[in-house]
């Protein structure tokens, strides 16, 4: 694998070194910057495969930033990782609603971290080469978009549409955190639905679901996010 490159936008100099330092040990090429203003300059500069994200940065905050970065046709590619403070949910719920990829919690493991930035590179490489999958299959269940259908463990269940949308929408994106906003436009969107309140979805299908509905995990204050394998 080539060297990826991480840009990281952090105001506070402990996490900063904390966060340079261990994806530097695990072979990425990280560069940095400390406010907004910098950030936004580096990434543009440089093009990174991923930007760590601080929210609470001095001058361009860090949503803004997302903003920016995802509205930009050079950047707008380049996956980005929200870095917040607890309590932030709202925020991460704002930031993912502006296309960033998924969000770290402070205190936070390097380990963890450095596990989330390798599986938002991995996806990005996933859907690049193979953009549509039509069977998905994981612990059992299938779910096979071609024929509508869905099986658990060799049994056919049966979804209402809607159920069906939201279900292949987030199992095709394992390991990603969706907002109800965005299941909502995306899985609903041209679809003419009485209840667009994506809750009783999810609950309907996790009912259905069965033995199985950890599959489907909640990420309160945030949305809703398919088990990665
Ligand atoms: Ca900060």
């Amino acid at each position: 694998m080539a060297v990826k490159k991480v840009a990281v936008i952090e105001d506070e100099p402990d996490i900063l070194d904390i966060l340079v330092y261990n994806l530097g040990r695990e072979g990425f090429d990280v560069v940095s910057a400390e406010n907004g203003e910098e950030g936004l300059a580096l990434v543009r500069q440089k093009k990174p495969d991923i930007v760590l994200l601080d929210l609470m940065l001095p001058g361009i905050d860090g949503l803004e930033i997302c903003r920016r970065l995802k509205t930009e046709a050079p950047t707008s590619s380049i996956p980005v990782i929200l870095v917040t403070a607890k309590g932030e949910e709202s925020d991460v719920v704002l930031g993912l609603g502006l296309g960033a990829d998924d969000y770290v919690i402070k205190p936070f493991s390097p380990r963890e971290l450095v596990a989330r930035v390798k599986a938002v590179l991995r996806r990005g490489e996933q859907s690049a080469s193979q953009d549509k999958n039509d069977r998905i299959e994981i612990d059992g269940l299938l779910i096979d978009a071609s024929k509508y259908k869905v099986m658990l463990e060799g049994q056919e269940i049966s979804f209402t549409a809607t159920e069906f949308g939201v279900l292949f929408y987030l199992a095709s994106h394992p390991g990603r955190v969706f907002t109800r906003e965005q299941l909502i436009n995306k899985v609903l969107g041209d679809v003419v639905v009485v209840d667009r309140n994506i809750d009783v979805h999810v609950r309907a299908i996790r009912k259905k679901l069965g033995s199985h509905q950890y599959l489907v995990e909640t990420i309160r204050g945030v949305g809703y996010r398919f088990k990665e394998n």
